[in-house]
C-alpha cells in the first residue's frame, strides 16, 4: 500500500467483519483494515479456531490503538454459525458508522483428489456448497439487514474469489463450482443494490495453507505439476502483497460495482 494515490486515505469510522481471519489471507487483511480504519471503529473476526482468533485479537490490538476486536468462534457452515456472527455485528455495530465492510474471505478447497464423476454422494456436495455458497448470501444479507444504515453511511462488500471462478480446473469441482456461483451471486447483489460497493476479487495464489493441499492433493496431474511449478519457480505471492493490492483497489473506490477483479489485472 506504498502508492499514493491511496496515502492518506483511511476507510473512516467503520465496522468490519472478516470471515476465515485466523490465519492465510483473512488474517492479513485484518492487520491492513485495523491499521486503516479511524478510532472508535471495531472490527469483527469469524473463524473456527477460538486459539488462532485470538491471537490474532492480541497481535492487533498491540499493534492498532482505538480500534476494538471482537471474535466469532463460529462454523460458518452452518446456520448457528451466521446467526452468531449476526449477533455480534448488533452488540457491537457503532452510533453514526460512516462505513460497514464485510470481507466474505472464508472457503475451503473441496476434495481435489478426485474427479467430477465420483461425486455422487448429494450429502457431500451439499455440504461443500452449504459453507461455501449458502453461507456467504445468507451471511452478507443478514449483516445488512441487521446493522442500521444511518445517512451517508457506505456500505461495502467483498467477495474473495479466484480464477476458478471464469476458467474450469480438472479434479476441481467442487472449487471452481462454489466460486462460480459466489462471483453471480454478488454480481446481482451489486445489480439490485446499487447503493452498495460489491467488489468480487481474485488474490493470485497466495503461500497458505490452501495453496500448500492444493499442491499436495490436487490428482489432475497437468493442474497438480502447475501448483507444483509455481512453488519452485518462486511465483506463489505474499498475503501481504495481494492485500496491499485489495486495500488500494477498496480505497480508491473507483471500481464498477460486481466487477471480478484480478490481482494480475491491478
Ligand atoms: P486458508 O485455508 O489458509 O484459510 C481459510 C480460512 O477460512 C481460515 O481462517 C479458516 O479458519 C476459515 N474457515 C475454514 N472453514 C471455515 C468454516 N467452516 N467456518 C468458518 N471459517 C472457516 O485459505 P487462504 O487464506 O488461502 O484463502 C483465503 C481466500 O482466498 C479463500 O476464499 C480462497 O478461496 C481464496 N483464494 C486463495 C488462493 C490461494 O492460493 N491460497 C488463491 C485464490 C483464492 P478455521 O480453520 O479456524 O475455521
Amino acid at each position: 500500500m506504498q502508492s499514493s494515490e491511496v496515502n492518506g486515505k483511511d476507510f473512516g469510522r467503520a465496522m468490519c467483519i472478516i470471515t476465515g481471519a485466523s490465519r492465510g489471507l483473512g488474517r492479513t487483511i485484518s492487520k491492513d483494515m485495523s491499521l486503516r480504519m479511524k478510532p472508535g471503529s471495531v472490527l469483527v473476526l469469524v473463524a473456527r479456531s477460538g486459539d488462532e482468533l485470538q491471537a490474532v485479537k492480541l497481535e492487533l490490538e498491540a499493534a492498532r490503538e482505538g480500534v476494538q476486536v471482537r471474535t466469532v468462534q463460529a462454523d460458518l457452515s452452518l446456520m448457528d454459525g451466521v446467526k452468531s456472527v449476526i449477533t455480534t455485528c448488533r452488540e457491537a455495530a457503532l452510533k453514526d458508522m460512516e462505513h460497514l465492510i464485510l470481507i466474505n474471505n472464508a472457503a475451503s478447497l473441496g476434495d481435489v483428489s478426485r474427479f467430477a464423476k465420483s461425486f455422487t454422494d448429494m450429502s457431500e456436495v451439499n455440504a461443500y456448497l452449504s459453507f461455501n455458497v449458502s453461507s456467504a448470501l445468507c451471511l452478507t444479507s443478514s449483516v445488512l439487514q441487521a446493522v442500521p444504515q444511518c445517512h451517508g453511511q457506505r456500505r461495502t462488500v467483498v467477495n474473495i474469489s479466484s480464477l476458478c471462478a471464469l476458467e474450469p480446473f480438472p479434479s476441481w469441482v467442487l472449487y471452481c463450482t462454489g466460486k462460480a456461483a459466489r462471483d453471480m451471486m454478488f454480481s446481482v447483489i451489486a445489480k439490485e443494490e446499487p447503493n452498495l460497493r460489491i467488489l468480487n476479487y481474485a488474490p493470485g495464489p497466495l503461500d497458505t495453507a490452501m495453496f500448500a493441499e492444493a499442491k499436495s492433493k490436487t490428482s489432475d496431474p497437468g493442474v497438480k505439476k502447475a501448483f507444483s511449478d509455481m512453488f519452485t519457480k518462486g511465483q506463489v505471492l505474499t498475503c501481504e502483497a495481494s492485500c496491499a493490492k485489495l486495500m488500494k483497489v477498496l480505497l480508491q473506490d473507483e471500481y464498477t460495482s460486481g466487477a471480478h477483479l484480478d490481482f494480475f489485472d491491478l
